[in-house]
């Protein structure tokens, strides 16, 4: 049996282990991707550090890893769209496809997915298998590292175009690289105001180079000031939360014009405390959004950067896979965009 390297959530205990696994094989439907580059998510920092949501989902040995870009080695018996030699990324989300909701082609709702590398065996590996139906072919012109991160950057395409920011001033509470994306995205779309808050000011740096109006250390200056200084006079249009922070939703409620609308994709570690009566007297209107739509927002991923979004300087740093420590201490820190590793050596 073949073997290759692979970062393994080894033991129920804080930390990653560098193991020799098995090449995994492929069934008929499944592709064999050749793992060129990954990136690291909060979701793998989590896994991580073992926090009581990680030990509640992943179930040690487990390669962790769903943002991946890599190039088709094998395709199984019944694949008829790709070939060895493809370049593709993929889409994290496995469903169930008989739920009402798959059934409806609303994948992205399915009430029984699975994740690739939470509940599955992911790609911070030399190999994947992968199944086709899942697979996105990536451009020629789309760089090996933007493509390694388009699960997240599928996150902020379907934050942002879920409702029109066209003409309208926007407020995206995080500033983490979903949020840096979000910035550059609804600039790219023709949004007027983005202001974006967070309070960490290396990402903020990072947000005003993305185009943000205004890129705010909410612990140092205030939403109602910033409104004032670009001379806004009834509030956000449209908001992204996009932090998961307890402080968020108070904030995005008191700044958004009446009938604005919330678009909320972090994640909180708890419940959260929303002033109701002010969100039903200022009419907003609020959307979950998990995932990418399956696969609408894949195509406009793609056509998106090639209509010339640029989102390459959400990604600051790359490590080759084996250097996993430093690339984790170093997002630990929050001194970084994107981390991307490297596996094609
Ligand atoms: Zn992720
Ligand atoms: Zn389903």
């Amino acid at each position: 049996m073949k073997s290759m390297p692979a970062l393994v959530k080894s033991h129920a205990a804080k930390g990653l282990e560098l193991m020799s696994v098995a090449v995994p094989e492929i069934g008929p439907r499944d592709l064999l991707i050749k793992i060129t580059k990954t990136a690291i998510c909060g979701t793998d920092l989590h896994i991580y550090n073992w926090d009581s949501w990680s030990q509640k989902n992943v179930k040690p040995p487990t390669t962790l890893g769903h943002e991946f870009v890599g190039v088709v080695e094998q395709v199984g018996l019944e694949v008829e769209d790709y070939k060895p030699g493809d370049r593709v990324s993929g889409e994290g989300h496995l469903v169930c496809g008989r739920c009402r909701n798959c059934r409806a082609g609303r994948k992205h709702l399915c009430i029984q997915y699975k994740g690739i590398g939470i509940h599955t065996n992911g790609a911070f590996a030399e190999y994947i298998a992968f199944p086709a139906s899942n697979a996105f072919k990536i451009e020629n012109s789309v760089k090996d590292q933007v493509a390694a991160i388009f699960d997240p950057f599928g996150n902020a395409v379907h934050t942002v175009l879920a409702f029109d920011v066209t003409g309208e001033d926007v407020l995206i509470t995080g500033a983490g690289p979903i949020g840096l994306m979000a910035v550059s995205l609804c600039r790219h779309i023709g949004a007027r105001h983005i202001v974006i808050s967070d309070v960490n000011d290396y990402r903020l740096e990072i947000a005003r180079k993305l185009g943000a109006s205004k890129a705010v250390n909410i612990n140092q200056s205030s939403l109602s000031d910033t409104m004032q200084d670009l001379e806004m006079k009834e509030g956000f249009d449209v908001a992204f939360e996009m932090s998961g922070h307890e402080g968020a939703f108070e904030n995005i409620l008191s700044s958004l014009i009446h009938g604005g609308k919330i678009a909320s994709l972090g994640i909180f570690p708890s419940k959260v405390t929303v002033d109701w009566n002010l969100l039903v007297s200022k009419g907003i209107e609020v959307k979950g959004i998990y995932g990418r739509q399956m696969y609408d927002t894949w195509y406009k991923m793609s056509s998106l950067l090639s209509s010339g979004l640029d989102i390459s300087s959400v990604i600051t740093h790359e490590f080759s896979f084996d250097e996993y420590e430093k690339a984790f201490q170093l997002l630990q820190s929050g001194q970084a965009g994107k981390v991307v590793l490297d596996w094609a050596k």
